[in-house]
């Protein structure tokens, strides 16, 4: 086990993507093996907080007090078997595509952010442009190795569901709670899963590092398709991108199946005119869309139908950018990313914490929600950009306020929180709860939803060490 206690050392453990201030731990342990981190939780007695490769939003590695466990040695990535493959928590996304790379495989879930590792998408129940059609983390996870607080061990598969026990590597059993709970059915990362007769693997999915330690997985991979059709369209107008997107839901044409609906506002144009001055001048709003295309003949019928679909739109189509190759594609994913990037420097340049949503709604409620987004946003006056998966109805709002601004600000979030709850949705729909939204969360799913989750919580960590001010 290898110990940090020198403040230089302990400190980059005290980061994540959210710039949230006043982290603190007294050590970092960074287990070897197994036995390391099983043994010395078997004795452990202060809160203990994971750290994984710290690009989370929501602060929930940052720990309170206590001990930070990094599982940064846990990298292995074993051989592809029956289309899945059994990796370390500490592997990268983009390490792992290296691994897939001239394999007729690849792992689908693509929350923007590469350097992600796979125990912290396990944790958020990460998901991303493509998590329209294939799925989040959740669908892609076979089993797990999982690690408890007090360092009992139990490896878990598909199959094994709530209405057994949870049976540890010790001979205990622990009972899976009576709780009256369950989650939203839109895309959701905000507390506890919890469905009837569940997979208790998926529990553990999305529990913000309060529930287990994963110390190794066997993901599910997919096919790797011929290619991927792909473009960045256009709008002079905002509405016209929200009604492409509403009208191509509904379209039921086979050749039109796209992957990806990612959504760029005027805000978000205007930062990333500095990088791509190839915007367009006249665009106010764009689109990134992508399709997996299986087999390369139907490359071009596919192209095909997309143009004849989109001249029947209102979209800049002379202007818009069409990939020609896999070098494109790849472009246009460095262009996605490039908004959050650009927000999260520009936030720690300024100092500024993040007020940036993760909303969700249902299909029905899409137009109404981006109006309610342009109305509330107007009037606030406060500046502001707009991206993310409009395909999914769930778009971040990343609110830039000043100084003098920030009240101002969360009171607009609050507005915003206030209506999406009206409308069934969710606060967090893939970055999770963490320590910055756990009001949120608690005005979501009312105090007994939280009492079941705190139910939930004491059952696998009676003590409450694991990851101590997430959620909760
Ligand atoms: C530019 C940018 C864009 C992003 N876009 C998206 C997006 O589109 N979709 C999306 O879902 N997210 C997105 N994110 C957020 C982030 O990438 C994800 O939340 C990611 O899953 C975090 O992984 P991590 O390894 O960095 O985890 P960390 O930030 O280190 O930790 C996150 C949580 O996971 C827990 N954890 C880590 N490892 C383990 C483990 N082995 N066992 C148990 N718990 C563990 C931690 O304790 C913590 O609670 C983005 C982030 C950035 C910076």
């Amino acid at each position: 086990m290898i110990v940090k206690r020198a403040p230089e050392g302990i400190a980059p453990y005290l980061r994540d993507a959210s710039n949230f201030p006043g982290g603190s731990a007294d050590e970092v342990l960074i287990p070897e093996t197994l036995e390391d981190l099983t043994g010395f939780l078997k004795s452990n007695t202060l809160p203990v907080t994971v750290a994984g490769a710290g690009t989370g939003l929501t602060a929930s590695r940052i720990p309170e007090s206590g001990r930070i466990v990094s599982l940064e040695k846990f990298d292995y990535m074993g051989g592809i078997e029956d289309g899945s493959i059994e990796v370390g928590p500490a592997v990268s996304l983009s390490a792992l595509d290296e691994r897939l790379s001239g394999t007729p495989y690849f792992y689908p879930p693509n929350p923007t952010e590469w350097l992600a590792s796979v125990g912290g998408t396990l944790a958020t129940n990460a998901s991303g442009s493509r998590s329209y059609k294939m799925g989040v983390t959740r669908d892609h996870v076979l089993g797990a190795e999982i690690v408890l607080a007090d360092g009992r061990r139990v490896d878990l598969r598909r199959g094994q569901t709530i209405q057994d026990p949870l049976e540890l590597d010790d001979g205990s059993r622990i009972e899976f709670p009576p709780v009256r709970y369950r989650s939203p059915r839109c895309k959701n990362a905000a507390g506890y899963y919890v469905q009837p007769g569940m997979d208790w693997l998926d529990l553990f999915i999305g529990s913000d590092g309060t529930l287990g330690i994963f110390t190794r997985v066997r993901l599910r991979l997919s096919p790797r398709p011929a290619g991927f059709l792909s473009g960045v369209l256009f709008f002079d107008r905002e509405e016209a991108c929200w009604d492409l997107v509403i009208r191509l839901r509904g379209l039921g044409r086979a050749a039109i199946a796209p992957c990806s609906l990612e959504y760029f506002d005027h805000g978000s144009l205007v930062r990333l005119r500095r990088e791509y001055e190839n915007i367009p001048e006249r665009a106010r709003a764009a689109l990134f869309f992508e399709q997996d295309v299986a087999r390369e003949e139907e490359m071009d019928p596919c192209l095909e139908a997309w143009v004849e679909t989109l001249e029947g739109f209102d979209v800049l189509l002379d202007d818009s950018w069409f990939a020609g190759n896999e070098r494109d594609v790849a472009r246009f994913h460095e262009f996605r990313h490039a908004i959050p990037m650009l927000i999260n420097e520009e936030n720690s340049r300024l100092g500024r914490v993040k007020i940036g949503t993760d909303f969700a709604v249902g299909d029905s409620h899409l137009a109404e929600l981006m109006k309610l987004y342009r109305q509330v946003l107007g009037e606030s006056g406060l500046d502001h950009v707009i991206f993310g998966h409009l395909g999914d109805n769930h778009l971040h709002i990343n609110l830039l306020p000043g100084p003098e601004e920030v009240a101002r600000a969360r009171a607009v979030y609050d507005t915003l929180a206030a209506r999406i709850l009206e409308w069934g949705g969710t606060v967090s729909a893939e970055h999770g709860i963490g320590k910055l939204k756990k009001d949120y969360l608690a005005k979501m799913v009312g105090s007994e939803g939280l009492g079941d989750m705190q139910t939930i919580k004491r059952a696998l960590d009676p003590a409450g060490l694991l990851g101590r001010g997430n959620l909760f």
